[in-house]
C-alpha cells in the first residue's frame, strides 16, 4: 500500500517537472513592455503610459508575430513595410507634447498602431498610406478597437494632407531625405513636426517647431526607419 501511493506521488511529481511553463499573457507582456521598454528609459508621462496600457499591440501584428507583439524590436507587417519599436513610437508620441486637443497628421499610417495610441492622446488623428491595403487592415482594426477620431486616407503623405490642413501636430513614421516643404506649410504656427530624417538607412529624429517665419530645429536620437516615398520622399 505504501509502495503503491508512492510511485503514484512519483509519478505526479514527474508530471509537475515536465510542465510547460504557462505562456504570459498579452496583458502581462504588454505590462513588462510599458515599465521596461518605456518607462525605464524616461518616457514617464502617465497619459503616454496609460494609452500604451490600453492599446492591444498585439492586435496589430500578423498571426504569426502575435507571440513577438511585444518585444523590443520592430516587427513585419507585409508589403516590405514595419510596425516600429514600442520605444520609438512612444519617445516620438513623447515630442508630440500632446494636451488632448491638437489635430494630428500622422503620415505612414502602416499597422496604424501609432495612429492608435495618438488617437488617445489628441483631439482628432488624420493618418495617410500609400499602401492601400494596409490602410484597409489598419482601419478594420481601428473599428474593431471602437476608435472613431483616426481618420484614414490614401496616397502619398509626402505631399501631405491639404482637404484636412493645417496642423497642430504632424509625424511622419517614415525616413525622409528631408522636412517635405508640403508638410512645413500645413503645420499651424506653433505646431511641431517630428520626423526621421537622413538617408534611405539611416536617420535621426528631428523635432521642429514652427514660428512665424522659421522653423525651430532639434535633432534628437539615431533611428532606422523604412524610407518615405513619394515626391518630397525617396524615388
Ligand atoms: N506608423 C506605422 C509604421 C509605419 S512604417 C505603425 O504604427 O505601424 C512606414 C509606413 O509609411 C509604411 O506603411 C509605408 O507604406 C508608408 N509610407 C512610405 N512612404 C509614404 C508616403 N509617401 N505616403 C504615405 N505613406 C508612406
Amino acid at each position: 500500500m505504501i509502495f503503491c501511493v508512492l510511485v503514484v506521488n512519483l509519478y505526479f511529481i514527474r508530471l509537475e517537472c515536465y510542465k510547460i511553463p504557462m505562456e504570459e499573457t498579452f496583458e502581462k507582456k504588454r505590462e513588462r513592455m510599458v515599465n521596461e521598454q518605456i518607462k525605464a528609459r524616461g518616457v514617464t508621462d502617465e497619459r503616454i503610459l496609460s494609452a500604451f496600457y490600453k492599446i492591444p499591440r498585439h492586435l496589430f501584428v500578423d498571426e504569426k508575430e502575435k507571440s513577438a507583439a511585444y518585444s523590443d524590436h520592430p516587427l513585419p507587417i507585409g508589403y516590405n513595410q514595419t510596425i516600429s519599436q514600442p520605444y520609438m513610437v512612444a519617445i516620438m508620441t513623447s515630442y508630440l507634447n500632446l494636451t488632448g486637443r491638437e489635430r494630428v497628421l500622422e503620415v505612414g499610417t502602416g499597422s496604424g498602431y501609432q495612429a492608435a495610441i495618438l488617437s488617445l492622446l489628441a483631439s482628432e488623428v488624420y493618418t495617410i498610406e500609400k499602401i492601400e491595403s494596409l490602410a484597409e487592415k489598419a482601419a478594420s482594426i481601428l473599428k474593431e478597437l471602437g476608435i472613431t477620431n483616426v481618420h484614414i486616407n490614401v496616397g502619398d503623405g509626402s505631399l501631405g494632407l491639404p482637404k484636412d490642413a493645417p496642423f497642430d501636430r504632424i509625424i511622419v513614421t517614415a525616413g525622409s531625405p528631408d522636412i517635405p516643404l508640403p508638410l512645413i506649410e500645413q503645420l499651424e504656427i506653433g505646431g511641431i513636426i517630428v520626423i526621421p530624417v537622413g538617408n534611405r538607412y539611416m536617420q535621426e529624429l528631428i523635432v521642429a517647431k514652427k514660428k512665424e517665419n522659421e522653423l525651430i530645429k532639434k535633432q534628437q536620437e539615431g533611428c532606422i526607419f523604412v524610407p518615405l516615398l513619394g515626391r518630397y520622399g525617396w524615388s
